[in-house]
């Protein structure tokens, strides 16, 4: 027991005081990738060290060599953070070491997993009878159901695409919008179907796919089809209109994936959720608990109106056992066969916080997003997007002047930002995705960003 003892003690010292630091550290890490190299780097030796020495060793490096994206003030990419309770569960799951992937293995991970998706289908509003995999991200979550849509349009015209490949199959038309994700992209690369197979949807000035492009662009084709929307723009937060795009997916035949890897929990919050109206008609939806549900890396979810086709494109045919659900064993619906017990924080956060808390965390950050969009062009900068979500996207004039502004507000370390390119316009993009950011938190950025932006000479328009 003992040995256990000192490195889980040691273990939870050094989470606490880093977690306790976050509030009065620069949110940029400040070492540098030489400085890290130094210190844990060099040769292997032979003999080993002590394990809280290790341990040590790395909580020293992480206080530097980490960005503090489990702060209130790191607002770059769509990253999200980890609640306390999602974190503490996920100590428990690597404490207990389940392997999620077969029921014989885990009885207690097979039966969350069906809890927690249960709980996910009815907050989104789709029946009971989908599937879901738990995968590692939500890149992994467009994989899998990309490859279920893959599978389920060749078996429609007697191809079997696990069996036969693609080379000789009957060709796949992809529609995709110029706004979608690299994700998409690399999956159709990933999975034989070629990432210039994609044909792109023009979109609309929130980066939405336009429905009379993509009618006028199905128009003219015919056999095996998918069409990937997506619920939530990584620079906009905005939404395809999903509805009028499942009109025409289910009168042309085809798939409709939507990848919606934060906009799908919009679904907690009666103010935010008729922007996801028509998921219910989707075929697959990709999402992520690890950005916006805040729970620890590594969580994904594919969700699959279609159980038989999303089995059949994870699993090697063989004759199938029907045992009760609850049995059903979870790597015949993802990628990987072994893996760690996934749904367990997000059992503890769906648990912990209930549709209210759950609803609570995602208009806050909604909330926290329009304030700095105010606070933003109050000052006279150009928000470019409608802040529809938890995405905002400003410009401090030109384009150099927005890079240097984004360098002033990164090397000051109260928050941190990305650039991004919209539409032509550089900008600066920031993402509310934390459970932590507080107003106290909203404000102080607010506070340097514009002091940011007078020092880098971004004359507001006012
Ligand atoms: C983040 C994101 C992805 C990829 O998810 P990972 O968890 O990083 O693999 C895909 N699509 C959208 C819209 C995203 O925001």
């Amino acid at each position: 027991m003992t040995h256990w003892n000192a490195v889980l003690s040691a273990a939870s010292e050094y989470a606490q005081q880093y977690l306790e630091h976050l509030d009065d550290r620069p949110v940029r890490a400040t070492a540098t990738s030489e400085t890290l190299m130094r210190d844990l780097g060099g040769a292997l030796g032979d003999a080993g060290g002590d394990p809280t020495g290790v341990l040590r060793a790395l909580a020293d490096a992480a206080r530097e060599g980490t960005v503090a994206t489990q702060g209130g003030r790191y607002f770059g990419f769509v990253v999200g953070s980890s609640l306390p309770v999602a974190t503490a569960t996920d100590w428990l799951v690597s404490a207990w070491d389940q392997n999620a992937g077969i029921h014989v293995l885990s009885p207690l991970a097979a039966v969350l997993e069906q809890v927690v998706t249960a709980w996910i289908l009815g907050l989104v509003g789709l029946p009971k009878t989908w599937s879901a995999g738990y995968v590692t991200g939500g890149m992994m979550a467009n994989f899998t159901s990309l490859a279920a849509a893959r599978h389920h349009v060749l078996a429609a015209v007697g191809w079997d695409v696990e069996g036969d490949g693609l080379i000789g199959s009957p060709p796949i038309d992809v529609f995709v919008s110029e706004e979608a994700h690299y994700s998409i992209a690399n999956t159709l690369r990933m999975q034989g179907i070629g990432a210039n197979r994609a044909r792109r949807v023009p979109t609309d000035a929130q980066g939405r796919m336009r429905v009379d492009a993509l009618e006028t662009m199905l128009a003219d084709t015919s056999g095996p089809c998918i069409v990937s929307a997506q619920a939530g723009n990584v620079n906009t937060g905005a939404f395809d209109p999903i509805d009028r795009i499942a009109d025409l997916a289910r009168a042309r035949g085809a798939w409709l994936h939507v990848d919606a890897a934060f906009g799908l929990w919009a679904a907690a919050s009666p103010a935010l959720r008729h922007q996801l109206d028509g998921i219910e008609r989707a075929d697959s939806i990709g999402t992520d608990a690890h950005k916006w549900l805040n729970v620890p890396y590594d969580c994904g979810i594919a969700l699959c109106a279609h159980p038989d086709s999303h089995r059949a494109a994870m699993t090697i045919p063989a004759p199938y056992i029907v045992r009760s659900p609850l049995e059903r064993d979870a790597h015949e619906f993802t990628p990987e066969e072994s893996r760690r017990a996934r749904a367990v924080p997000i059992y503890a956060v769906l648990k912990t916080l209930g549709r209210s808390g759950l609803r609570e965390m995602i208009e806050r950050c909604c909330r926290h997003a329009r304030r700095f969009g105010e606070g933003l062009r109050a000052a006279g900068y150009d928000v470019l997007n409608d802040v529809v979500l938890n995405q905002v996207l400003v410009a401090f004039g030109s384009a150099e002047t927005t890079k240097r502004v984004i360098e002033a507000i990164q090397r000051d370390g109260t928050c941190w930002c990305g650039g991004t390119e919209w539409q032509g316009k550089t900008a600066m993009r920031i993402s509310v995705s934390s459970w932590a950011t507080t107003d106290e938190d909203v404000e102080r950025s607010l506070k340097a960003m514009l002091a940011a932006a007078r020092t880098a000479g971004a004359a507001g328009q006012t």
